[in-house]
């Protein structure tokens, strides 16, 4: 198959794509444009560990250099795609053009603003590329104080790792409890009692109204009227999937890029992958946007094995993971819906399990430092199995036995 392949973005998705073409000997040319300066790296130890020093950017990368310079794999990184040309199929840069077979639209998602003034001071920082780590890492010296906006899994995962460094940290998060939007009350109170005791002083039900500073950041005015001092400021408030190419290309978006089971847009030459689209999901029977490595990974296998001549549908059970401190949270399946939740396991011990069923099967589970009960969990989402619900909260019975 000679066709020529372009990758708009090189982030995750984009590297795993390329990986999985020549996986399947796609024999064609491959083009891989990217606006960042970096090869296809991973996000998750950004907040991790990466952002504590104790990971080499090397290891950030999903493939080293010599692996596409011996793909043959043509390279435009710190190049902006400005418009697709679907008439003529051609990708649009700044100042070159590039025509395409079939285009993949790995373009990812980007994060979201906080509309207050003084965002733009230094010292504030957002976090979602290696040089938004650079940044926060030149402001992490022990006793400085630093204010995390948003208790998502990220701003967390930066209080963890600050706190730990000997950062003076405080949270400020808009919702009555932290993760709000992933995990349940249970879980939630369970990280807020951990970071609590961590030292890390949590202000919840509390929005910012503004960012203080001449030059550097040096406040921040909450909404109950507090002004809490600030040495550095690290705002993790969600992201937004990037889909104006897209959109003015006249290919579907609603909440994504829209892809069918195929990762096929409503152009049938154009893919989408990874957090920039919209897809179904056959396991639970609804059209889902997802932003996880897992989803970014497995799309780009499909998308690779449908481009060089196969019929394969995406079906997966959701996963995701942070880690804080020396907890790991697994999250698998999505729980909206559920009827019941049971929690397994003794969270005083920290290992313990969160299930959520719906209508006596399990749909999904929240793991901490629960490896087994995750992996288990992921198989009887996926198998629709019904669930002795009354056994759950026994330890003694491992998951996969629990079939009723
Ligand atoms: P991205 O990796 O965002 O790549 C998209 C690329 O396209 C980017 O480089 C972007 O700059 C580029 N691009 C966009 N528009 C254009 C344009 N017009 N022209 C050229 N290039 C463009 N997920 C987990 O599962 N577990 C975790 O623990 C976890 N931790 C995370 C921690 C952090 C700090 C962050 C930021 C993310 C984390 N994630 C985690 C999410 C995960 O990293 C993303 O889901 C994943 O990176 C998605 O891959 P992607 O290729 O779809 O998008």
């Amino acid at each position: 198959m000679n066709q020529r392949v372009v990758i708009a973005g090189a982030g995750h998705a984009a590297g795993q794509l390329v990986a999985s073409l020549r996986q399947h000997k796609f024999e064609g040319q491959i083009v891989l444009v990217g606006d960042e300066p970096y090869l296809p790296y991973q996000r998750p130890p950004l907040s991790k560990k990466f952002l504590a020093g104790e990971m080499d950017a090397e290891r950030l990368y999903v493939k080293p250099a010599s692996f596409y310079e011996e793909a043959g794999v043509e390279l435009h990184l710190d190049s902006t795609i400005t418009a697709i040309d679907r008439e003529n199929k051609r990708l649009h840069l700044a100042d070159d053009d590039i025509a395409y077979d079939k285009l993949v639209l790995a373009l990812g998602s980007r994060v979201r603003q906080l509309p207050v003034e003084g965002t733009n001071l230094k010292g504030v920082h957002y976090l979602r590329s290696i040089a938004d780590v650079e940044g926060i890492r030149g402001n992490m010296e022990p006793g400085r104080r630093l204010v995390v906006i948003g208790a998502g899994y990220i701003g967390l995962e930066v209080a963890a790792v600050a706190q730990q460094a000997g950062l003076d940290v405080t949270v400020i998060e808009m919702a009555d409890r932290v993760m709000s939007r992933v995990v349940s009350p249970e879980i939630s109170d369970f990280y807020q009692i951990e970071h609590t005791n961590q030292g890390v002083r949590l202000r919840l039900s509390t929005g910012v109204t503004a960012l203080n500073g001449k030059k550097r950041v040096k406040s921040v005015t909450t909404t109950d009227g507090d002004d809490l001092r600030a040495d550095l400021v690290v705002i993790g408030v969600g992201i937004q999937p990037n889909t104006e190419l897209a959109t003015d290309a006249g290919l579907a978006v609603d909440n994504g890029i829209v892809v069918d089971n195929h990762c096929i847009t409503s152009d049938p030459d154009i893919f989408a992958v990874g957090d920039c689209t919209s897809h179904p999901n056959a396991i639970y029977g609804r059209q889902m946007r997802l932003e996880s490595v897992h989803n970014a990974v497995e799309q780009a296998k499909t998308a690779a094995a449908n481009i060089c001549g196969g019929d394969v549908s995406y079906s997966q059970v959701p996963w995701f993971w942070s880690d804080q401190y020396d907890l790991k949270l697994q999250i698998a399946g999505l729980s909206e819906g559920h009827d019941d939740v049971v929690i397994r396991g003794n969270p005083a011990k920290r290992t313990f399990s969160c299930l959520y069923l719906a209508e006596g099967r399990l749909i999904a589970v929240d793991a901490i430092n629960a490896p087994r009960d995750f992996v288990q969990s992921k198989q009887l989402i996926a198998d629709h199995a019904e669930i002795d619900a009354s056994k759950l909260a026994d330890t003694e019975i491992a998951l996969k036995d629990m079939i009723a």
